[in-house]
């Protein structure tokens, strides 16, 4: 089977479009690991596409917070407003099934899926250290994570950890052949708010009968999803973070 590996799509429409063009014909699942809406201004198309497309979905904190489900004092300004705003335009339906989506962690076929880490679904894991405290707790030798909006992520055996390469510019690709005892923590990267300083949207997908993750960068229209951000009177800085991906 091979899964397709959304991650932090955070409302971005032409982001997903676009990966969903690029990925077309190369998986058979999709699973998401949460933060489907927050930031971006499209939170009903792309909550209704994960709701139709996704076998499995995890919340991410954007979610719990644009349901209601988490005090917005822990939010910074930009994220409160744009939370704010996502409660007060999105269909009740579409709200009420993010405030139901389960806490990481889930098992899926075969590996273990996060948003945060599988200590605290709101945890960040973007250091060497970060990765070695996760990997005792580790339950499956393949986890996916999410939160960090940083693509790659961190390869641990007994005592070290090894942090993944950046996907080449040019190329746009990377593989990742999976070996035994080995414990993966991958993360396939943001959809809608990339943060490694690629703009382009991220995704990844795992083979697990050819025991491969393949991981993308994938152009999209970045001035189409400023516009509805900006039209929608949501704070510059969110648009503006798209051109640069951090
Ligand atoms: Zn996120």
């Amino acid at each position: 089977m091979r899964f397709l590996i959304l991650s932090d799509i955070h409302a971005n429409w032409e982001a997903l479009q676009a990966v969903m063009a690029h990925v077309q014909g190369k998986y058979d699942q999709i699973v998401c690991l949460g933060d489907v809406v927050g930031y971006g201004a499209d939170p009903d198309v792309v909550t209704e596409w994960v709701r139709e497309n996704a076998a499995n979905t995890i919340r991410g904190n954007h979610d719990k917070a644009c349901a209601g489900l988490e005090d917005l004092e822990w939010f910074n300004p930009i994220a409160r407003i744009s939370a704010v705003w996502t409660q007060q335009t999105t269909k009740a339906e579409n709200i009420s099934w993010l405030a139901k989506l389960p806490g990481g962690p889930a098992q899926c076929d075969g590996f273990q899926m996060v948003h945060g880490s599988p200590l605290d679904e709101d945890e960040y894991v973007i250091t060497d250290q970060d990765a070695r405290q996760t990997a005792p707790y580790l339950e499956s030798p393949i986890t996916f994570f999410g939160h960090t909006h940083l693509q790659g992520g961190f390869l641990c055996t007994r005592g070290s950890v090894r942090r993944l390469g950046q996907v080449d510019q040019d190329v746009g690709e990377a593989f990742l052949e999976l070996q035994p005892d080995i414990f993966y923590l991958l993360n396939p990267g943001s959809v809608g708010q990339p943060r490694d300083n690629d703009p382009r949207a991220a995704y990844a997908v795992y083979d697990d009968a050819a025991k491969i993750v393949v991981y993308a960068r994938v152009p999209y229209d970045i001035e189409g999803a400023q516009k509805k951000i900006r039209d929608a009177g949501l704070p510059e800085i969110l648009a503006r973070r798209l051109d640069f991906g951090n």
